[in-house]
């Protein structure tokens, strides 16, 4: 078992200022979001593996994973780099927090369901969460509608949709949120 610092430490050895600053984050998280109680895996900044998502999570390594995109908004060419004065760090926190949603999951028993995000515990925790962010939202499982043979998901009025919880929580938020440098 790899502890916290040895983690953090490698990130350091990586990633630099950012690798640093992403441990630190996780913790903050854990204990605002978690009780402290989820458990620490390596944390990584790359290049996507899942198209248009801004982080993954996976499982099988407890490994959370961050577009380097967060750390720098203009696409990286030969100068890439790990310099924390090109994060956003509120959109970078969020992606992690959503990761750590996840992970959370993954580490009490996982979940049964249609998706990693249209499933009752996913949803739990969002609405969760949403009260703690003061967001305003809530979610449910979207059902499967089936009309001329087509499978719809239409979220119910005032739900959060697919693509919300599919973003959750940077999709709820304002903005301005990510304008204003922390
Ligand atoms: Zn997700």
């Amino acid at each position: 078992m790899t502890t916290f610092l040895e983690l953090k430490e490698e990130g350091i050895k990586r990633f630099g200022e950012a690798g640093a600053w992403v441990y630190d984050e996780w913790k903050k998280l854990n204990d605002t979001f978690f009780h402290g109680n989820n458990k620490v895996g390596p944390i990584v900044w790359g290049l996507t593996m899942q198209g248009e998502s801004l982080g993954y999570y996976k499982a099988a390594e407890n490994l959370i994973y961050l577009h380097r995109h967060l750390l720098r908004p203009i696409y990286p060419r030969n100068d890439l780099t790990w310099d924390v004065g090109y994060m956003n760090k509120n959109l970078s926190s969020d992606v992690l927090l959503h990761e750590m949603i996840h992970q959370r999951i993954h580490q009490t028993g996982g979940w049964v369901g249609e998706t990693s995000h249209n499933n009752v515990r996913f949803v739990e925790e969002v609405n969760r969460i949403s009260k703690m962010l003061g967001l305003g939202v809530k979610a449910r499982v979207i059902e499967k509608n089936i009309s001329q043979d087509k499978v719809k998901r239409q979220a119910k009025p005032d739900y959060l949709t697919m693509r919300e919880l599919f973003y959750f929580p940077y999709a709820s938020r304002h903005s301005s949120y990510y304008q204003k440098e922390s």
